[in-house]
C-alpha cells in the first residue's frame, strides 16, 4: 500500500521532469501544471504523514527525496538530498544487501529485504525492512529507486528469540506438549514425539493427551491434573505414561492452563520428565542400603523388618520366634593369614552352608563383619532353638577350601526367644538379647550357643562397671587377703592356710571374688592380681614362721588362674618372690583349677613340671567339676587334690557323693596325693570325709576366710592342742570361728 503511494508519487516527480522540458501545448501544461501541483503537494502531505519511511534515490545511492519518519528512523536530520552518504547500513549486512540490490537492479524488479543498520544519531542498531521499485526509463533502464522503510527491530528479535525458544523446546529431552481444550495435541517437541511414536505434524495433531497415559493414570489427569490445572493455573504430580510398545514409564509432570485475555482457557502445555532412571537409581540404592553387596543376603534393616512381623505373628499363634545370632570365630585370623580376597570368598562359602540350614521360612541376613543372623518365625521352645544352633555347628565342622587350604571356622551362637522372658519384647530388644548372649557363648569359649536369660542384660552393663573399677583397685589399694585355714582330719592340727584375695570396693563393700576374678581372666588383669596376692601371702608366711618358734612351718596355699599357668615368666616370678620372703619353696602350695588344667593340657604339664622342680606343691582345685577323669591325674605333676565343695555337701545324704569321694580318696593314696575336702560346715560331713580317708578338711566348720590378725592367734592355739574333736570319745565337738 504504501509501496504503491510512493510509487505514484515517484512517477508524478519524474513526469514532471519531463513534462518541464516539453512545451508542446503551454495551455495543457499550464492546467496540468496546476493539477500536478495539487497533486503532488497532496502526495508530499501524505508522504510526510504515512508512518513509514519514504525515499527516493538514484542509482548510486544518492537521495532525491526522504520523508521525515525516514529521518526519524536512521536518527540522520543533518543529511540533505544528495548527499550519497545514504543510510549508514550495517557493516556486516552490506554484502547482503548490495548483492540483493544489484540482483533486482539486473532483473528490473522489486527489493524486499531485511537489513541493520546503525543510527546516526545514538549508534544504535535497528532492523529495518525496505520495499523498492526501480524507475525506468523510456528505453527501460533503471534511473532510481522509490521505497519504504519500517523499523522491524521489535518484531525481528520477537520472532528470532521464539525461534530460539522453538530450538531449545525442541532440543530438551523433557517431553513439551501443547494441547487445545479438547485434548488434542497441537505441538509436541522431538523428545514428545519420539516417545509417543510419530513423525509428522498430522500425526501429532492426531493425538488424544488422554491416550498417552497409562491407564492406572488416565482417572488421575481427568479428575486431578485439569481441573487443578483450571482452578489454579497449574499441576504438578507424577503419573504414569502409556507407550506405544505398550510399556508403561513413571514420570513427573507439569501441566499448566493457558487462558485467554477474557479468562476463557486457550490451551494447555505439560513438561513431562521422565523419572525412569532415577526410579532405577533410587531402587539401586534401596537395595545397596538393604543387601549386602558380598554376599546378597539381607541386612540389619531387612531382618528387623521381618523379625517384628514374625513376632506379631507368633503371639497370635501362639508359637516363638528365635533369632540365631551366629559369630565366626577367629575370623580375623582368616583374613590376617590368607588376605582380605580369602576372607571373602570364606564368607560366601559360610552363607552358602547357612542358606543350607535355613528353612523356607527362616530368613538369613548378614549383619556386618563376621555375625550372621537367622531368624526362625515358629520354634516350639529352647529345645528346638538350640536344636538349630547344635545342626549349624555340626554344619561348620566340615573344612572350608581356601586356595587349595584346608581351614576350619567355628560359629559361637546367641539365641533369644520372643515371649519368654514375659516382658513384651521389641524385635530391637531381642537382637540385644541374642547379641548378649552372643557374648556369653564368646567368652565361654566360642564353639557353643547360648541362651539369652532375663538377667543378662543387667549383668552385663553390671561387668562392664565393675571391669572399669578393677583396673585402679590394685594401685589404690582395694585389695586384701584373708586366709582360711586347712586342718588334719587325723590330728586336728592347723597344717596350712588357703589364701583367698578380698576387694573393698570404695562404694559397693565386698565384692566376692566369684564376681570379679573371672574378669580379670577374661581383661587380663589378673596377672597384676595374682602377683600381688602371691607377694602378699608369702610376706605373711614369713611373717608367720618367724612367730613360730617352734620350726613349723605354716604351708600357704595360694590360687592360681588359668591365665597365669599360661605365662612363660610364672616360674620366675614364683622363685623371685619366694626369694625376696626367704620362704622354702615347700611352705608355697599353688591351687590349679582343673578347668584350667584342661584347657592347655600339655602347656600345663609342662608349667607344672617348672614349678615343682622349684619345689613348690601343687593341688588340683574343684576336682570333680572339670570332667577329668581320675586316670588322667596320673599325668599330672601335682601333690595334692581338692575335692569340690558340691561333692562335700551332698556327702551326709547322696550316695553317689560319697562313692565319689572315697573313689577320689582311694585314688589319690595310690598315687601319693594329698586328698583335701572343701566347704566342710558340720561334724558328720567332717566325720564322713575321715571314714572315706580323706586327709585333710577346709570350711566353715572351722572358721570362715579370715584376716591375718585372727589366723594368728589361730595357729596360737593350734599350738596348744587341736582345733576340734570328733566327740567320738566323750569329748563334745569343738570348732573355732
Ligand atoms: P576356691 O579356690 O574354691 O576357694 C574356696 C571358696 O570356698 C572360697 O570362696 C571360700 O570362702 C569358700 N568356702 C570355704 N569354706 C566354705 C564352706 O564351708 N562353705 C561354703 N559355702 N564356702 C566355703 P571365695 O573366697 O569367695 O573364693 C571364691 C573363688 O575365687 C575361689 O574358689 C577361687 O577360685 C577364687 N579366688 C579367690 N581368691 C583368689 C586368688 O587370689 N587368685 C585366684 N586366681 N583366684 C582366687
Ligand atoms: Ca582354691
Ligand atoms: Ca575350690
Amino acid at each position: 500500500m504504501i509501496t504503491i503511494t510512493v510509487v505514484a508519487f515517484a512517477a508524478v516527480i519524474v513526469l514532471a521532469a519531463v513534462l518541464g522540458v516539453s512545451r508542446r501545448d503551454r495551455r495543457r501544461l499550464a492546467a496540468t501544471t496546476a493539477m500536478l501541483a495539487e497533486s503532488e503537494s497532496r502526495l508530499r502531505m501524505m508522504a510526510e504523514t504515512v508512518p513509514a519511511g519514504i525515499f527516493h534515490v538514484d542509482t548510486e545511492g544518492r537521495r532525491l527525496y526522504v520523508n521525515p519518519k525516514l529521518t526519524e528512523i536512521t536518527g540522520d536530520p543533518t543529511v540533505a538530498p544528495g548527499d550519497a552518504r545514504a543510510w549508514l547500513v550495517y557493516e556486516p549486512d552490506m554484502a547482503l544487501l548490495q548483492r540483493e540490490w544489484r540482483a533486482a537492479a539486473e532483473a528490473k524488479t522489486d527489493v524486499h529485504i531485511t537489513f541493520r543498520i546503525r543510527r546516526m544519531d545514538d549508534g544504535s542498531v535497528r532492523w529495518v525492512h525496505v520495499d523498492a521499485r526501480p524507475l525506468l526509463d523510456a528505453d527501460g533502464e533503471v534511473t532510481s529507486w522509490v521505497g519504504s522503510t519500517v523499523d522491524v527491530t521489535e518484531e525481528t528479535t520477537a520472532i528470532a528469540d521464539l525461534r530460539r525458544f522453538g530450538e531449545i523446546l525442541e532440543a530438551t529431552p523433557d517431553l513439551v506438549a501443547m494441547v487445545d481444550t479438547k485434548g488434542a495435541f497441537t505441538y509436541a517437541n522431538a523428545a514428545a514425539r519420539a516417545r509417543f511414536g510419530v513423525t509428522t505434524d498430522e500425526e501429532v495433531l492426531a493425538l488424544q493427551a488422554i491416550d498417552v497415559y497409562a491407564p492406572s493414570s488416565r482417572a488421575r489427569f481427568i479428575g486431578e491434573a485439569l481441573p487443578t490445572a483450571n482452578k489454579v493455573g497449574v499441576w504438578t504430580g507424577e503419573v504414569d505414561l502409556l507407550l506405544p510398545d505398550g510399556s508403561e514409564v513413571p514420570v513427573s509432570q507439569v501441566v499448566v492452563a493457558h487462558r485467554r485475555p477474557d479468562g476463557s482457557i486457550d490451551y494447555y502445555s505439560s513438561i513431562t520428565r521422565d523419572l525412569s532412571e532415577q526410579r532405577a537409581f533410587e531402587e539401586q540404592l534401596v537395595q545397596a542400603s538393604l543387601y549386602d553387596a558380598l554376599t546378597g543376603l539381607p541386612g540389619r534393616a531387612v531382618l528387623v523388618d521381618a523379625l517384628g512381623t514374625s513376632m506379631e505373628a507368633a503371639l497370635e499363634q501362639s508359637h516363638q520366634v528365635a533369632v540365631l545370632l551366629l559369630g565366626l570365630d577367629h575370623f580375623k585370623l582368616v583374613n590376617d593369614s590368607f588376605g582380605h580376597a580369602s576372607g571373602d570368598l570364606m564368607l560366601r562359602l559360610v552363607t552358602d552352608r547357612l542358606k543350607s540350614v535355613a528353612g523356607p521360612t527362616d530368613l538369613l541376613a548378614r549383619f556386618g563383619g563376621d555375625v550372621f543372623c537367622l531368624l526362625v518365625p515358629g520354634v516350639t521352645g529352647e529345645a528346638d532353638a538350640l536344636a538349630i544352633a547344635d545342626h549349624i555347628n555340626s554344619t561348620m565342622s566340615t573344612p572350608f577350601q581356601l586356595d587349595g587350604d584346608e581351614v576350619f571356622v567355628s560359629v559361637s551362637a546367641g539365641i533369644a526367644l520372643s515371649g519368654s522372658g514375659g516382658t513384651l519384647a521389641t524385635a530391637e530388644t531381642l537382637l540385644r538379647d541374642a547379641d548378649a548372649a552372643l557374648h556369653r557363648a564368646k567368652d565361654r569359649g566360642r564353639a557353643r550357643s547360648e541362651l539369652f536369660v532375663e538377667d543378662y542384660r543387667a549383668t552385663a552393663v553390671h561387668r562392664l562397671r565393675t571391669a572399669n573399677d578393677l583396673h585402679r583397685a590394685l594401685t589404690e589399694h582395694e585389695f586384701r587377703v584373708v586366709y582360711q585355714p586347712e586342718v588334719d582330719l587325723r590330728t586336728g592340727h592347723v597344717t596350712g592356710v588357703e589364701a583367698l584375695v578380698r576387694w573393698h570396693h570404695p562404694e559397693r563393700g565386698l565384692v566376692p571374688p566369684a564376681e570379679f576374678i573371672p574378669l580379670a581372666e577374661q581383661t587380663g588383669l589378673i596377672a597384676g592380681i595374682g602377683e600381688w596376692v602371691l607377694d602378699t601371702a608369702l610376706a605373711q608366711a614369713a611373717a608367720w614362721s618367724a612367730a613360730r618358734h617352734d620350726g613349723a612351718a605354716v604351708a600357704v596355699w595360694v590360687n592360681l588362674s588359668a591365665r597365669q599357668l599360661g605365662d612363660p615368666g610364672l616360674v620366675d616370678l614364683v622363685a623371685s618372690s619366694l626369694r625376696r620372703h626367704g620362704v622354702e619353696a615347700s611352705q608355697l602350695g599353688l591351687e590349679i583349677t582343673e578347668s584350667a588344667l584342661l584347657e592347655d593340657a600339655e602347656g600345663a604339664v609342662t608349667a607344672l613340671s617348672s614349678l615343682r622342680e622349684l619345689g613348690v606343691r601343687l593341688a588340683v582345685d574343684d576336682f570333680g567339676t572339670g570332667y577329668s577323669s581320675l586316670s588322667y591325674l596320673k599325668r599330672l605333676p601335682v601333690d595334692a587334690v581338692k575335692i569340690d565343695r558340691s561333692f562335700v555337701d551332698g556327702l551326709a545324704v547322696d550316695g553317689d557323693d560319697s562313692a565319689i569321694v572315697a573313689a577320689v580318696a582311694g585314688m589319690a593314696r595310690a598315687l601319693r596325693l594329698t586328698t583335701i575336702a572343701e566347704g566342710v560346715e558340720n561334724l558328720d560331713q567332717l566325720r564322713a570325709l575321715r571314714r572315706l580317708g580323706c586327709d585333710l578338711a577346709q570350711g566353715y566348720f572351722f572358721t570362715t576366710p579370715q584376716p591375718p590378725s585372727h589366723i594368728s592367734r589361730l595357729l596360737e592355739s593350734d599350738r596348744s592342742g587341736p582345733l576340734f574333736s570328733y566327740g567320738d570319745e566323750g569329748v563334745p565337738p569343738q570348732r573355732v570361728g
